[in-house]
């Protein structure tokens, strides 16, 4: 089967990710994407809201699409998250026979250098790095073969599906490894979870930027107010 690894701080989950998951789940026709929200952020400063209000918000948002799931498995294991850790446990309950796509903003993708065993990471599972407004793909394309070369990891990219400075989407086989990386612009959806904080926080209105249920939760338990 191919499964969908959607990583983030969910903090909260928003349209944003909802709507650019259901394009990759229908693009890549895969029947299961797991929403997996981080225990503490290695990247990130300040105050996160627990795992569990963030896994509920979670739940609520992903509860009415059938291919989406939520995946406690960081929250769960504690600690700082990383991904090749959730990879290697995700292979292991799944066992063999399927094909780990790790989903990732252009913005995430671009600290990719920075984040646990990143060498191992990039030929464990396969990426789909998704645009996101005022993060272009051909930079992430350059970002990346830059990265691999400055690091001789020996992984040597090569475009599988398209001619040279084309636009996206472009796809890039990782050689001598089963892995792959696809660059895929999806709608440009201008929505954060620091915007929807710091609208809650100043008494505006997050309406359609979340689902009605995820709104409901924050304002039910008070989140984000100060
Ligand atoms: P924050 O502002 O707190 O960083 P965020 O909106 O970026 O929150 P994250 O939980 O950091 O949300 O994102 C999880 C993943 O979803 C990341 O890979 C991120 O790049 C991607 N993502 C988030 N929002 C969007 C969006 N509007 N369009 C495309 N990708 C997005
Ligand atoms: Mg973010």
């Amino acid at each position: 089967m191919d499964i969908g690894i959607f990583g983030g701080t969910f903090n909260p989950i928003h349209n944003g990710h909802l709507i650019v998951a259901e394009q990759i789940r229908e693009r890549f026709d895969l029947p299961r994407i797991y929403f997996v929200p981080s225990s503490v952020p290695p990247h990130k400063e300040g105050p996160v809201l627990s795992g569990e209000h963030r896994i509920n918000m979670v739940n609520l948002a992903t509860d009415l699409n059938p291919c989406f799931y939520s995946s406690s498995i960081e929250v769960d294991r504690g600690g700082d998250s990383y991904t090749i850790d959730t990879i290697c446990e995700i292979k292991k309950d799944f066992g063999k026979g399927h094909n780990l796509y790790f989903i990732i903003g252009a913005d995430a993708f671009k600290d990719i250098h920075a984040w646990k065993d990143c060498h191992r990471l990039l030929t464990a599972c396969k990426f789909i790095v998704i645009s996101r407004p005022g993060v272009g793909l051909k930079k992430s394309v350059a970002d990346i073969t830059a990265l691999l070369a400055k690091l001789k990891l020996a992984l040597v990219l090569k475009m599988i599906d398209k001619q040279k400075d084309a636009d996206p989407p472009y796809s890039y086989k990782i050689e001598k490894h089963r892995s792959d990386i696809f660059f895929v612009p999806v709608p440009q959806i201008d929505i954060s979870s620091t915007r929807i904080r710091s609208l809650v926080k100043e008494g505006m209105s997050i309406r359609y930027q979340v689902p009605d249920s995820v709104e409901l939760y924050i304002k039910r338990n008070g989140l984000y107010t100060e």
